[in-house]
């Protein structure tokens, strides 16, 4: 089997001046969630620690530097899953927590739901002992200066992986759409739009307009396209056509396969993408 793991940045209208940081911010979660598959760690390790960088990195739209919704608030949607089980893990509308994946791998290793939302989602979080943060601690200066501004600001994360075992899975994390409604939850929460994986075909994960991903099941449409041992490319191009056409929506999508081949494609203006594998000693980037 062959190990790989590969991160997206979110895709979207990026400021210029902030590209260059994103690049180096997938490659350094890449290499978060190699090192994790060097140490022993499985592909659901690899992608929730890849996601947890980026959840802790400002730039990103996922945990702190996460959008404000229409009340100003954070409120943010996570998920993962895992391949060879079909175990899934997600949270909804949370607020009060640095690291929502954290959360949704633990909802997933409890297994007795799959989606936790809002107060109930941080109940548990204080029950199985995660640490809180208060609201403010998530709100960047530079969000609510856009917020103010009514500007978006893409950079939901994910990630997927194979590990040497042979597991795949994958995992998403954002901050929503600016200015959405409170309590509004997006697909990244959402096992089949945002996020899916399947160990005998592959994973993947989703990012752009949530209401169009969900209305064509996005990350699962994805997945069942390497049927027939499609390469996960030419896959990823098909999926985001189904998301244009069908879902007349604009995001992008990364996926590998269970050979641990990989893809990604997108119809928004730029995604960041960076990947990782044996043949390599850094990260590269996937344009
Ligand atoms: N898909 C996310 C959502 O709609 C946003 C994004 O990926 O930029 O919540």
């Amino acid at each position: 089997m062959k190990p790989v793991i590969v991160v997206h940045g979110g895709a979207g209208r990026v400021p210029e001046e902030d590209e260059e940081e994103r690049w180096e911010g997938c490659r350094r979660a890449a290499l978060a969630g190699w090192r994790r598959l060097l140490q022993g760690g499985s592909a659901l390790d690899a992608v929730e620690e890849a996601v947890a960088f980026l959840e802790d990195h400002p730039l990103f739209n996922a945990g702190r530097g996460s959008v404000l919704n229409a009340a100003g608030e954070v409120e943010m949607d996570a998920s993962l899953m895992d391949g060879g089980r079909l175990h899934a893990g997600a949270v909804g509308a949370v607020r009060n927590l640095r690291n929502p994946i954290r959360l949704a791998r633990r909802v997933l290793d409890d297994g007795r739901h799959i989606l936790l939302v809002a107060e109930g989602a941080d109940r548990f979080a204080r029950d199985i002992g995660i640490s809180g943060c208060s609201g403010e601690e998530l709100v960047t200066e530079r969000q609510r200066a856009r917020w103010e501004a009514m500007k978006d600001s893409p950079g939901t994360v994910g990630a997927v992986a194979v590990d040497g075992a042979g597991g795949i899975a994958a995992a998403t994390s954002t901050g929503g759409l600016l200015r959405k409604r409170p309590g509004r939850v997006g697909d990244s929460a959402l096992i089949g739009a945002g996020t899916y994986a399947d160990h005998l075909l592959g994973a993947a994960s989703v990012t752009g307009h949530g209401e169009a991903i969900m209305r064509v099941v996005l990350a699962k449409t994805a997945v069942d396209l390497l049927a027939g041992d499609r390469h996960p490319q030419d896959a990823a191009r098909l999926a985001m056509a189904v998301l244009g056409e069908r879902g007349q929506g604009e995001g992008g999508i990364i996926l590998v396969d269970r050979k641990g081949r990989v893809g990604h494609a997108h119809n928004a203006p730029v995604m960041s993408c960076a990947f990782m594998d044996k043949t390599s000693d850094a990260p590269s980037l996937l344009w």
